[in-house]
């Protein structure tokens, strides 16, 4: 009888932890994320409960719940107070704050009452009130819930009809520069490739990206709108998954398929996530609010093709690549995102296989990107003629999502130049007969908004704008134009990553 009590009590407990994790992360609420966050759950917790029962007999105490209730506790909340002191600024490290959250473990080990009656009931008291608060924030943040709050909802794309409109394949090589920038950085002459894809057909364009980074320039050009404005609640995959372009493309029975060579997003909405990222990373965020991300962080070296297998994960990109056909013509956008030639950096064998590179990629930057660029050179002019050859009436867009970012290093005298070459980005686009594209395309925010031009003519151009995005917590966004590198405080602040 008691120890039915006692698993009542931990399942109360453990499930507490999913629920609040879910009802102040509404927005990503999903019927089978939640069931995977409870499975999770209550595996760790089991493995807690089964660690303290040893710990008690080896010491020779008795069981008590309290105690592993408090190792529950302790456990699941660790990353709540860690994120909470790393606000603070005061650049807690995990190997402070473990030890701490062991103290007090080892304190509550030697101190803890006795469970009697009446403790029981405390307990128990205490986690109802634990449930019916998260109940009450899931149910208060859900009413307010709504998409699209960082866009300006664009409604000049409402009731386009999009019968006949090509099929769409996008493939967005990480921070690919353009022909000029790399030129102008590394010296490294890439008209051998260029070359390639014009006599393939691409047609190659002029233009810059809006963002410096991934997780803004990508969501924008799906919604084909700015973002000006940002919190911590920001969610990439949320924002492509939910973005103006996907919901146009639904609307009108296209077939999405996201191919992730990028190892960190599920995109809900689409119908096919190909390459998908495994369990850990999917839950991530999750993890950060428990100790597993610090466990994880530091037993890293014996599983890192585990967590997050980069080789593995580009090659099954361009295997999936190559695969996408449309002999049937039904209509389909595939998003094809590929970690390169962002770093890690790889390198390729005599074997012609691809390999992780060392460290020493940090000290030459520019020989690892050139050593990528080679590398995602030769698999896209080995793949495209057959994707051109297996996708007929498609339009087939090559466009990174921003220039290179040379942050190791920043060169003080050289920074501004380095700071444009971050916009400037590579785009090649191949178009099927009778589809043209007006010349008014400059940045990435616009070109479906061009492409789309062909659907309605009334789809207005946006105006050229550029952001900065710096990653600390408050996110703060300058107009390119007006950008300059004067203060050292925001190179410190921003130029992370
Ligand atoms: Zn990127």
């Amino acid at each position: 009888m008691k120890k039915l009590q006692n698993i009542i009590l931990y399942s109360i407990l453990l499930l507490h932890f999913p629920v609040f994790y879910t009802s102040n992360n509404i927005s990503e609420l999903s019927m089978p994320s939640f069931i995977e966050l409870l499975g999770i759950t209550f595996v760790i917790g089991f493995i807690i409960i089964i660690t303290i029962s040893i710990i008690l007999r080896v010491i020779k105490k008795p069981i008590n719940p309290i105690i592993v209730l408090i190792g529950i506790f302790l456990f699941f909340s660790y990353g709540i107070f860690y994120q909470g002191l790393i606000n603070e600024e005061s650049h807690v490290r995990h190997i402070v704050l473990l030890p701490i959250f062991a103290m007090v473990f080892l304190v509550a080990l030697k101190y803890s009452p006795k469970s009697t009656k009446k403790t029981t009931q405390i307990i128990f008291s205490i986690l109802i009130i634990l449930m019916v608060s998260d109940l009450f924030t899931f149910f208060s943040e859900y009413e307010y819930e709504s998409a699209g709050e960082y866009w300006n909802f664009s409604e000049d794309f409402n009731n386009m009809e999009l019968e006949n409109f090509p099929s769409i394949i996008w493939i967005i090589p990480d921070e690919y520069p353009s022909y000029d920038s790399l030129q102008l950085m590394t010296s490294y002459d890439n008209s051998n490739f260029i070359n390639n894809l014009t006599d393939i057909g691409f047609e190659i364009k002029d233009m810059r990206s809006n963002y410096d980074f991934s997780a803004y320039s990508i969501p924008s050009t799906m919604n084909m709108n700015y973002i000006t404005k940002t919190d911590k609640h920001f969610d990439v995959g949320k924002e492509i998954s939910n973005s103006r372009l996907v919901e146009l493309l639904q609307s009108n029975n296209y077939e999405l398929t996201h191919i992730n060579g990028f190892g960190e997003f599920h995109l809900d909405n689409f119908d096919n996530n190909l390459c998908d990222d495994n369990i850990i990373l999917r839950n991530a965020r999750y993890f950060d609010t428990n100790m597993m991300l610090p466990i994880l962080i530091i037993t890293q070296p014996l599983y890192v093709n585990i967590v997050y297998d980069h080789v593995r994960n580009v090659e099954c990109y361009f295997e999936e690549l190559i695969q996408v056909e449309n002999i049937n013509s039904k209509q389909k956008f595939v998003l094809a995102h590929v970690l390169l030639p962002h770093r890690p950096h790889l390198i390729e064998d005599e074997g012609g296989s691809l390999e992780r590179r060392g460290n020493d990629h940090l000290r030459n930057p520019e020989e690892g990107l050139i050593g990528n660029i080679e590398i995602v050179n030769q698999k896209l002019i080995e793949s495209l003629p057959i994707i051109i050859e297996n996708n007929p009436n498609t339009i087939i867009l090559i466009m990174s999502d921003h220039g290179f970012r040379y942050d190791q290093d920043v060169d003080f005298q050289k920074a501004t130049e380095f700071q444009k070459f971050r916009y400037d980005n590579f785009v090649a686009i191949y178009l099927p007969n009778n589809f043209e594209l007006e010349n008014n395309v400059n940045s990435n925010v616009n070109i479906f908004r061009s492409i789309f031009q062909h659907a309605s003519e009334n789809i207005p151009i946006l105006e050229d704008r550029f952001f900065h995005v710096c990653y600390t917590e408050i996110k703060e966004f300058y107009d390119f134009e007006n950008y300059t590198l004067g203060s050292k405080k925001l190179i410190d602040n921003c130029l992370i990553n």
